[in-house]
């Protein structure tokens, strides 16, 4: 018997599915004829910065979207504002994601997340830090637009968890930054994120930097416009620094390309 076969008996008889991340490295090891086990191994194949790698990343990335558009765990894919599901995008080797809420209209009407206006902030934060929004990885709690941009409820953020959890088992980041109080909750329920911004949160291997959400600050005005882009600034900076001090050429690796 196969050993994919020998796998899915073993969990199978505990009465425990395999989870998508699982299932999706023994399809990798398949596609690609490899022929180790071991989950961690499998992942530092996806994670090398070589062509194979890049064809096993969009193989993996091709398989985590139709995972997505699969997905009919919570009545959100079947609102009436719902045009399409919105999957995380960038580099499934990045040691930084980001993490926002859901999407929202221009979300949804493209596909993408981030390209609304709070999007346009998101990147220009990142740019004035160097970062290159191409090279790390961007994604939300919940993939589908709630109706009126209305935060998830925590049934819609508990069905949807499936989705974030394969993404992150996958690229396996260092460093996480939750734009605003939905994904800080969903690492730490019961916070406030006034109260923890800043603030790490270690959650098995991520290292957490909570931080206001991008449309947060489109709405501040004034002195408050000023101590909240101040925060943010810091956040992300904090999140930088801890990267480096994580992975010392993580920076090199999400950074702009030097104009000559
Ligand atoms: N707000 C979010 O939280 N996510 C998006 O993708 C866009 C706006």
């Amino acid at each position: 018997m196969a050993i994919e076969d020998q796998i899915e008996q073993f969990f199978a008889a505990l009465e425990i599915n395999l989870p998508d991340s699982m299932k999706l490295l023994l399809e990798l090891k398949d596609k690609f004829g490899i022929t180790e086990y071991n989950a961690e191994i499998l992942l530092e194949s996806i994670r090398a910065y070589d062509a194979q790698a890049e064809e096993k990343r969009n193989f993996v990335y091709s398989r985590i979207r139709e995972i997505l558009n699969s997905c009919q765990r919570c009545p959100l894919c079947f609102a009436d504002c719902h045009t399409q599901k919105v999957p995380g995008e960038g580099k499934l080797n990045s040691p930084l994601v980001l993490i926002g809420e859901g999407p929202g209209l221009d979300e949804d009407k493209m596909g993408r997340p981030f390209v609304g206006r709070a999007g346009q902030l998101l990147t220009t934060i990142l740019e004035k830090l160097g970062i290159d929004r191409k090279k790390i990885y961007i994604t939300n709690v919940v993939k589908c637009r709630p109706p009126q941009n209305r935060t998830p409820t925590q049934r819609e953020v508990k069905a949807c968890s499936p989705n974030l959890e394969l993404e992150l088992s996958i690229i396996s980041p260092k460093v996480i930054i939750a734009l605003g109080a939905v994904p800080l909750n969903y690492f730490k329920p019961g916070s406030s994120i006034m109260r923890e911004r800043g603030k790490w949160v270690v959650c098995g291997d991520y290292w957490i930097m909570p931080t206001f959400h991008p449309a947060y600050i489109l709405r501040q005005e004034g002195k408050v416009l000023t101590q909240v882009k101040w925060a943010v600034w810091q956040d992300f900076n904090n999140a930088l620094k801890k990267l480096t001090e994580l992975c010392p050429d993580a920076i090199s690796k999400i950074s702009c390309d030097k104009k000559e």
